[in-house]
Parts: structure tokens; sequence; C-alpha cells
């Protein structure tokens, strides 16, 4: 019987992250679900068992770069090498330019750009020998447009799909695929935490546009997309063998994503990016 593949997830104590490793694992992947508190670990453990799946639980923050590193040279010890990396860990700090100070800008990029890429370039070497290997970053409909009061969410999103668009070309050649998968409001504990009026103080000049974005924003939440349906396409985009760069995970996400963008799954810029590579 063939090895199983191994996959690393980050952020999986909830919302797209935890489906996603219970969808990877019904996919038949040895599923590695990382988060920084395993104490945590309680309702993904019980969606598994639910779907009938097992999935192995670590120690993972991904502000701790050298504690992370260490975590996937351990699953590699134990399981083999990481065939399949989702970085899905995320945060989300709301506030405009005037609101965000250095400290708030640093930790956004550290969370969802710095150590995306610490993750990432250390499976990548094992992968490229290997000659196959999937990376799967989740970013967002904001990395693709800006969003008001979400400045420094969105630069890091940005951030993270330049990364991956580079990327990908060259990692191409090597036979890892490299995707971002861009939700739009989604039902998770990330956007019910969201309260735009904990940001501002009653003097602030900014109240009245805040207020009306918060409406908008509940409004969008409204419909938000459950975890388990963007978790999906995640797994979609890991699993595939027609993998691209781009996907959303919902016909919201695919409006929003296109105001800014028009190479809506990368096809156009990968292909054009792969001719410099000859
Ligand atoms: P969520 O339920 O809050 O999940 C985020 C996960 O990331 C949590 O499990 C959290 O774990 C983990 N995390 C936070 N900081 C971490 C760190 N330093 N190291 C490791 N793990 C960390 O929200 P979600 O919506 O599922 O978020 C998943 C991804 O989707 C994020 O990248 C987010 O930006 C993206 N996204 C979400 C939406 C949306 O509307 N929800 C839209 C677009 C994109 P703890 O339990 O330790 O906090």
């Amino acid at each position: 019987m063939a090895e199983k593949k191994v996959a690393v997830v980050t952020g999986t104590s909830s919302g797209i992250g935890l489906h996603t490793a219970v969808g990877l694992a019904r996919a038949g992947v040895q599923v590695v679900a990382t988060m920084r508190d395993t104490g945590m670990a309680g309702p993904l453990l019980a969606e598994a068992a639910g779907q009938g799946v097992e999935i192995a639980v670590r120690g993972l923050d991904v502000t701790d770069r050298a504690g992370a590193v260490r975590c996937l040279d351990e699953v590699a010890e134990e399981y083999g090498p990481v065939g399949i990396l989702v970085n899905n860990a995320g945060q989300c700090i709301a506030g405009t330019l005037e609101e965000l100070d250095d400290a708030a800008l640093q930790h956004m990029l550290d969370v969802n750009y710095l150590g995306v890429a610490a993750l990432t370039r250390h499976v990548l070497p094992s992968m490229r020998e290997a000659g196959a290997g999937r990376i799967v970053t989740v970013s967002s409909n904001g990395a693709a447009h800006g969003e008001p009061f979400l400045d420094a969410y969105c630069g890091s999103k940005f951030a993270v799909e330049g990364l991956m668009q580079s990327l990908a070309p060259v990692a191409a050649r090597f036979g890892v695929a490299v995707s971002v998968v861009e939700p739009a409001f989604t039902a998770t504990k990330m956007t019910e935490n969201m309260d735009f009026s904990r940001v501002f103080g009653p003097d602030d000049p900014y109240n009245g546009l805040a207020e009306n974005f918060a409406r908008h924003a509940n409004g969008l939440m409204a419909q938000a997309q459950p975890a388990a349906e963007a978790a999906a396409v995640v797994v979609e985009a890991a699993m595939t063998d027609s993998p691209r760069f781009r996907w959303q995970t919902s016909e919201a996400a695919r409006e929003l994503v296109g105001l800014s963008i028009s190479d809506l799954d990368g096809g156009n810029v990968i292909s054009a990016m792969s001719t410099w590579l000859d």
C-alpha cells in the first residue's frame, strides 16, 4: 500500500483550519494539525471523531519561528517528509492607519506573512528533492483589494500573496505547487470577535465612518460562508490533480477579488512569469 501523504495544517483549533484538517484526513492524508495551545484541541478532535478520522495534534505558534521549524522537523521524523503545508493560521487587527502603531503592523506581518514565509522555506528543500509538494496559504479577499479599517491585515495579506505568487513559477519547476485560497466573510472566531467599536474612543474623528463600516460588515456577516465550506476549497486546492495559483471560496469572494484582479485563478501571471525562467 502506498504511504499516506503527510500534511501539516497551522491554526487548527477553530474555523477554516479545523475543518481543513478534518477534510484532509477524510481525503486519506496523514494530518498533523497544529495549534498554539494543544489544550484547545477538543473541538478538532470531536469533529474528527464524528467524521471517523484520526488526526495527530502538535503545538506550533507561527510567531515562534524556532519552535515552529522544530515542530516541522519532528513531524518529518515521525511521519515522513511533509508533502502538504497548509498555512492557515491568521489574525486580524482592525483600525485605520492612524490607530495602528508599529507593534500592530509588525504583529500582522509576524503572523500573516513572516510566519508563513518561515514555514514554507523550511519544507521547500524536501519537497524540491521529492519533486512534489503542495504549499497552500489561506490568504483573503483582502489580499486582492484593501478594505477600510483593515489596513494592517490587508497589508500583510497582500504581502503573503506577493511572496507566494513570486515563488509559484519557480517552485513549479521542481514539482511543487503553490496556491493561495481567498475566502471572503466566513463565520469563524475571527469574524465573531471583530468589534470595530472597541478600536475607537468617543472623540475619534473616524467614529462615523467606522460605524458605517461596521454596519456594512455586519450585513456581510449575516451572509457569511460556513467555515466547513471554505475549508472544502482549501482541501481541493491541496489535493487536486490540476493545481492552480488562486482559489476563491465563494461567489462573494470571486466578486470581491474580481474588483481588483481579472486573473482570478492566477494562471495568466504564473504563465507569463514562467516564460521569464526559460
Ligand atoms: P479563526 O477561527 O480565528 O482561526 C484562526 C486560527 O489561527 C485559530 O485557530 C488561531 O488559534 C490560529 N492562530 C492565531 N495566531 C496564531 C499563531 N501565532 N500561531 C499559530 N496559530 C495561530 O479564524 P478563520 O477565519 O478560520 O481564519 C483562518 C484563516 O482564514 C486566516 O488566515 C484568516 O486570515 C483567513 N480568512 C478568514 C476570513 C473570515 O472571514 N473568517 C476571511 C478571509 C480570510 P488560537 O486558538 O490559538 O487563537
